[in-house]
């Protein structure tokens, strides 16, 4: 029989490639999508027409509740967040609300309407935060350093609490960084080689970054997505870790993108204080043991260097439309 999943947060970086993996594998597909004035739909165009969507918004457990209904899912993936760390000082609350508490509204419309759907929790690194052992793991305990990061901490904790409460299949993935051409272009990997496609095409002279000197442990998340459909595979409903156990430097992701377009990233990018973190991650690695042991899935299918490439690839390729455009207004 054909399986049905319904993910949250299907227009973001995560929902649309997990959305394009789903469908490959037959399931039939729900997307929750908020109602937005102008549609964006960049990261799904290619997939529109296969994915049912329903409208709802993850801080509203009626349409959830509607959502779950409708769809009548044997998997859930819970991935729609306020998920920008920057974000989060500027509007903690509204993260409080769809960070935080959006978690349990979905569990509670899971509970109410599917109580034995397969229920996914986005999970992040950024709930260890100021790291109290290196590398992290699933044991590690958690340190958040932003109201995104305690907002994730309470969304983790009220899965495990449904699992244990109400014998719910919930499992969360606590996943590190991970990047790809969908990324939001304000996230620091993304506005690095978007910033080198726009310099090397002549639209922009300079790069302003924060801390160069942040280590982060960055995975595809083409390879990520594949982690979240395992883990609601498995017997039984667990927590893992998914990382690559490799650690660069905001600067070394700058070297190697500029390297690739024959450009010396020192000659264009600006330190700017007002990218700096009113409290910083400095180091994330984590140690994805448990996920290769019991999910048998492979870290590092896509190298850090290769994962680099491919994003300058894409953003030259998008830069060079937007050149092409403004060439054919000034004719
Ligand atoms: P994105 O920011 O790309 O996508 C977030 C999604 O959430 C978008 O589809 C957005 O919709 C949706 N959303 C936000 N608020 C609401 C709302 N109130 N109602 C309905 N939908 C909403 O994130 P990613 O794909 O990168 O990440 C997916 C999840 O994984 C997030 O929870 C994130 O915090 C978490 N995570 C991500 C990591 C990463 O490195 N990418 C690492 C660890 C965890 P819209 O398009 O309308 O804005
Ligand atoms: P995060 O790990 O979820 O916060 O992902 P980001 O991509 O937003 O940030 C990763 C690291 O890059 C953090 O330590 C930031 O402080 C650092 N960083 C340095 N400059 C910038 C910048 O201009 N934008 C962003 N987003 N991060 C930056």
């Amino acid at each position: 029989m054909t399986k049905r999943a319904l993910i949250t947060g299907i227009t973001g970086q995560d929902g649309s490639y997990l959305a394009d993996l789903l469908l490959e594998k037959g399931y039939k597909v729900y997307g929750l999508r908020r109602r937005t004035s102008v549609p964006i739909l960049e990261n799904i165009r290619h997939i529109e027409n296969e994915i049912e969507f329903i409208e709802g918004d993850i801080q509203d457990l009626s349409s959830l509740i509607r959502a779950v209904k409708q769809s009548d899912p044997d998997e859930v993936y819970n991935l729609a967040a306020q998920s920008f760390v920057g974000t989060s000082w500027t509007q903690p609350i509204l993260t409080g609300h769809a960070t935080a508490l959006s978690v349990t509204n979905m569990l509670e419309a899971v509970r109410i309407m599917k109580p034995d759907a397969r229920f996914y929790q986005a999970s992040s690194s950024e709930m260890f935060g100021k790291v109290v052992e290196t590398p992290q793991r699933e044991t590690t305990p958690f340190y958040p350093r932003s109201p995104y990061g305690v907002a994730k901490v309470y969304g983790h904790w009220m899965t495990v609490n449904y699992r244990e409460s109400y014998n719910m299949f919930g499992s969360s993935g606590i996943l590190f960084n991970h990047e790809s051409p969908r990324r939001g272009v304000e996230f620091v990997t993304r506005k690095i080689t978007d910033a080198v496609a726009r310099i090397k095409l002549g639209l922009q002279s300079e790069l302003r970054l924060g801390n160069l000197e942040a280590m982060r442990d960055w995975g595809y998340a083409k390879d990520y997505v594949e982690c979240m459909w395992l883990m609601l595979q498995q017997d039984k409903p667990d927590d893992y870790v998914i990382a690559t156990g490799e650690v660069h430097s905001v600067r070394e992701f700058c070297e190697i993108a500029f390297k690739y377009v024959d450009l010396d990233y020192r000659d264009y990018v600006v330190t700017d204080p007002a990218f700096f973190r009113a409290a910083e991650v400095d180091l994330l690695q984590g140690d994805p043991t448990k996920a290769i042991n019991q999910l048998g899935w492979t870290p590092q299918k896509t190298s850090f260097v290769k994962l680099v490439q491919l994003m300058v690839e894409s953003d030259l390729k998008k830069a060079e439309i937007t050149r092409s455009e403004i060439y054919s207004l000034r004719k």
